[in-house]
């Protein structure tokens, strides 16, 4: 038996995906999304409420992660360019995704990292089994990644 929330998120930010695959690609110019941010969380038991967590705690967790990247210029390994020098000389809201390119792979990976690390600090979170994140950057594409927890 398994239980199963889920919460979205939004934020904005920009990126450029220099594709190592597809040439030329669009998406190899700087552009934005309103990224849409699926979190999904299962336990095998149910807490004291009758919940896999409250949707508070999950906030405590999820929130400050997605307030770092709104309004970010998402980066990764390829973008070590001029552009981003001036961004980060100018103090201008930078995250770095790791791997090759911010892809929404990438920033799903990043999210997935980052939340499943702070998970333990949830009441029961013993019970939890699986987490995943979709990312969606316009309503056509995703991508997810999804953790076993236990
Ligand atoms: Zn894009």
């Amino acid at each position: 038996m398994e239980y199963t929330i889920g919460k979205k998120y939004k934020f904005e930010a920009a990126h450029q995906v220099r594709s190592q695959v597809r040439s030329p690609c669009l998406c190899h110019n700087i552009h934005g999304h309103s990224y849409t941010v699926e979190v999904i969380l299962s336990s095998d038991k149910l807490d004291e409420s009758d919940m896999v967590v409250d949707y508070g705690y999950l906030d405590d967790v999820v929130k400050p992660i997605i307030e770092k990247l709104d309004h970010s210029f998402l980066y990764a390994d390829l973008d070590f360019t001029e552009f981003l020098e001036k961004c980060i000389v100018n103090d201008y809201r930078t995250t770095r995704i790791p791997g090759k390119s911010p892809t929404a792979e990438n920033i799903a990976m990043y999210l997935l990292t980052e939340i499943s690390s702070k998970l333990q600090k949830l009441p029961n979170s013993n019970n939890y089994t699986r987490l995943k994140i979709i990312v969606k950057e316009t309503e056509k594409s995703f991508a997810s990644v999804e953790k076993i927890l236990k």
